[in-house]
């Protein structure tokens, strides 16, 4: 299902259609953005500002209109309509855990009404630091409900407008309110008439980076066999799961490109479209080209720690301990480098490093070092055709302080979630 879902995103791209978009007027804007799509957040944002409202959702079918259509459901429409289960499709399941997601439209329109609530909740607090909950599944999330068409991005449009004319006496919401649907249709956008949106070469968006091939360090990152227990937690999640965090995003998509192993982000790309359940042709590609600094030039370049970035975030470690049973009696000073912690200490926990859980694959000072040269070379020679200006967005090899991270802050900070600076561990 996913790959026809796949299929049909791609083939609406190429021809232009977006059934799912907001404002269904891709080339009304691209035509005000003088006819190709705007490839800064900024820009696409002052364009879309000056558009009409979206139309609004149509209303739910009621039992009348279902009284009157003149051919009825006959008996055995469930027999040959409908949807098979994973065993008539061929899957094997006895072993599977009950589904973290549940499908359907009730179950989107149940986590709307709690997503509303939330923000009502953020909206009264200020702003939210992302935790170790934050990383779990949440009961609020959204997007594969969006994506598979359960939950219509209009109706969300509207209820997120309602929600906050209620609360500020009907004035009319800024736009940053939908900040997050935005940054959708912005990838949405920008993928229009670019059939190579999902690959470097023949992407004219897209930086060519000389990127390594290296099928076995991809292979270690994808199934969560890096020896970095943050990382591997992570990919864990994403296997088992099929959905993890905007931040845990970053993390892994920086380490497997620009930050430590130096793959491309189309490989990522690739893995994260298997794994997802919310994988988007348009959004995925979009953010892995971002995140691995191959386009829409805004500073992004800070480099995750692997071992920081998930520290600041659980610092008992707690995620890990689930995701990585083997290392659950690691003390929390060693659970996110296991590899330091003295062989007595390693032998108590019952996980010697090497023998029951891997080596760390690299060493991610010396190469986020490396890499970070890497890219500046790649950047001092693309200014020699587009300006100095890129250049000076390359970070300088140093060590800075993490911003506080938030839930809320993406709408003004781009798909990062928070404000560009270059975190190095
Ligand atoms: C490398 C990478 C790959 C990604 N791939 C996808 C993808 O294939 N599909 C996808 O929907 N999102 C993708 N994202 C964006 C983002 O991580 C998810 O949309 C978000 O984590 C979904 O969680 P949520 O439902 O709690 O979102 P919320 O925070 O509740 O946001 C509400 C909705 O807004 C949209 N949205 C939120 N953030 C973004 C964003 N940065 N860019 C675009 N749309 C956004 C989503 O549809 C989401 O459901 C990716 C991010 C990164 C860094």
């Amino acid at each position: 299902f996913r790959n026809v879902a796949n299929m049909l995103t791609r083939i609406n791209n190429e021809l232009g259609v977006f059934l799912t978009f907001l404002r269904l007027c891709v080339c009304r804007i691209i035509e005000l953005n003088n006819n190709s799509p705007p490839l800064t957040f900024k820009r696409f944002q002052t364009i879309v500002s000056r558009l009409e409202l979206p139309r609004r959702p149509l209303p739910a079918i009621t039992q009348q209109q279902m009284d009157s259509c003149q051919r009825q459901i006959g008996d055995n429409h469930d027999q040959l309509y409908s949807i098979p289960s994973l065993e008539e499709l061929g899957f094997r399941t006895e072993r599977l855990p009950p589904a973290v997601w549940r499908g359907g439209e009730s179950e989107a329109l149940d986590r709307l009404s709690k997503h509303l609530d939330k923000k009502v909740w953020v909206a009264s607090v200020e702003h939210t630091r992302v935790n170790k909950c934050s990383l779990y599944a949440s009961p609020t999330g959204l997007s594969p409900y969006l994506r598979f068409g359960c939950l219509s991005c209009r109706v969300l449009y509207y209820n997120l407008r309602e929600l906050y004319m209620k609360l500020r006496k009907r004035c009319s919401p800024p736009l940053s309110l939908f900040g997050q649907l935005l940054w959708r249709e912005f990838f949405y956008t920008a993928s229009t008439n670019n059939p190579n949106f999902d690959r470097m070469e023949g992407n004219p968006i897209c930086v060519q980076i000389p990127w390594d091939q290296n099928p076995e360090a991809l292979a270690k990152w994808a199934e969560g066999r890096t020896g970095f227990p943050w990382i591997d937690a992570i990919m864990t999640q994403l296997r088992q799961e099929g959905w993890i965090h905007h931040l845990a995003r970053h993390a892994v998509a920086c380490f497997l490109t620009r930050g430590d192993l130096w793959i491309s982000w189309v490989s990522g790309m690739k893995v994260f479209e298997e794994l997802l359940l919310d994988a988007g042709w348009s959004v995925n590609a979009g953010s892995w080209m971002w995140l691995s600094c191959s386009a829409f030039f805004q500073q992004f370049f800070h480099c995750y720690c692997p071992v920081g970035f998930g520290r600041r975030t659980d610092p008992s470690g707690d995620y890990i301990r689930r995701y990585i049973p083997i290392l659950k009696d690691f003390p929390n000073r060693y659970i996110y480098e296991p590899w330091n912690a003295p062989e007595s200490v390693q032998k108590a926990a019952n996980c010697v490093v090497g023998v029951d859980y891997p080596k760390p694959m690299v060493n991610h000072a010396e190469s986020s070092r490396l890499n970070i040269e890497r890219m500046k070379q790649v950047y001092q020679q693309l200014s020699h055709y587009r300006g100095l200006s890129l250049l000076a967005s390359v970070p300088t090899i140093q060590e800075e302080a993490e911003p506080p991270m938030t839930d809320e802050s993406q709408a003004s900070s781009g798909p990062g979630r928070h404000r560009g600076r270059c975190v190095r561990g």
